[in-house]
């Protein structure tokens, strides 16, 4: 099947492009974008001129930040193709159900990506958590912001999320793990004074059985980078490092020691199926928990950001 990116920054060229070019299922037979272009595949400008020029193109892969992508994703579905969302799958809550809405109407697949549920190790941890009584469960998702987001001002503006931008990732592993629902109950947004987003988030969540549920985010961390996940259950505790590409229950090692590789090889496998068999994707949870974020938890002013 035939794709186009849209987009092609950062996550399209480390990302997108590798898994599409290895995959069985897909061929990037287009790109758009106002500056970038891929050796040998035809390259569009303009999104709406690509769509007329190439009806041969069945699917788009929207690899855009979060606030452009919802115009591009409902010119996409109005011209009858299939829509690949990066995450977070758009600004607000309202954009991302008018976008299933529609997609249900005209008959195309649509697919809200989580790359971080496609780590090596999350649906391990799935399945050893479904029968445990949890007692407590801490995210730490702490990087360096100047290190993995270079030059990337959106994600400063209203829209961009901020710390929460890597903070969706780690919610979206947590609702996909844990056999109950949460919510937002509390917390601390930290937000630069010269900036829109948080640069640090402290949430409480409340879990239905009263397991102490919460989280860190922060941006500020340089040396060692952690992504990690601790789950502490009357059975035992396990541990996802790594953003899920390593797994270790009361201390012993699961699985391979390996480095993140194959989330999207695997969000491409998911795409290919839902266009061959027709489906929407579009699990919202964790983005109500950042949207709720936003609305509950405490907001402090501080230090400025200086790139
Ligand atoms: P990026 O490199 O800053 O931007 C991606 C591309 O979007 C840019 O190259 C630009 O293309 C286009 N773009 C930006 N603003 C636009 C606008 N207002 N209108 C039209 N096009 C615009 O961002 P990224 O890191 O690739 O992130 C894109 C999405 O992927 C985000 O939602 C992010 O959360 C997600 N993601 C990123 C990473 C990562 O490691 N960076 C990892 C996973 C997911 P042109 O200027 O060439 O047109």
């Amino acid at each position: 099947m035939k794709v186009a990116l849209i987009g092609i920054g950062k996550i399209a060229l480390d990302q997108h492009v590798p898994a599409i070019q290895h995959s069985p299922d897909w061929e990037l037979a287009a790109t758009v974008s106002r500056n970038g272009t891929i050796d040998g595949v035809e390259a569009f400008t303009d999104f709406a001129e690509m769509l007329t020029a190439r009806p041969d193109i069945r699917t788009v892969s929207l690899c855009l930040p979060p606030v452009p992508r919802f115009d591009y994703a409902m010119m996409a579905i109005r011209a009858g193709r299939h829509v690949m969302l990066e995450k977070p799958p758009g600004a607000t809550l309202a954009e991302c159900h008018a976008l299933a809405e529609a997609a249900r109407e005209a008959g195309v697949a649509i697919y809200a990506t989580w790359h971080s549920r496609q780590a090596d190790m999350v649906s391990a941890a799935k399945r050893w958590l479904s029968d445990k009584t949890l007692r407590r469960l801490n995210v730490t998702w702490k990087e360096d912001v100047r290190r993995w987001h270079p030059g990337q001002g959106w994600i400063w503006e209203p829209g961009g999320l901020g710390v929460f931008d890597p903070g969706i990732n780690a919610l979206s592993i947590v609702t996909e793990i844990l056999p109950d629902p949460i919510h937002v109950s509390g917390g601390l947004l930290e937000v630069p004074e010269n900036c829109q987003t948080p640069i640090a988030a402290n949430l409480r969540f409340h879990h239905p059985k009263g397991a102490n549920v919460a989280a860190v985010f922060d941006w500020r961390q340089e040396g060692e980078q952690t992504w990690e996940i601790e789950a502490e259950t009357e059975e035992g505790i396990l541990r996802l490092l790594d953003g899920g590409a390593r797994m270790l229950v009361d201390g012993v090692e699961k699985g391979e020691v390996a480095p993140l590789a194959g989330e999207y090889p695997r969000l491409y496998e998911q795409m290919a199926r839902l266009v061959e068999h027709g489906g929407i994707d579009m699990d919202l949870r964790p983005m109500t928990l950042v949207a709720d974020a936003f609305t509950l938890a405490r907001r402090e002013t501080v230090a400025p950001f200086i790139e």
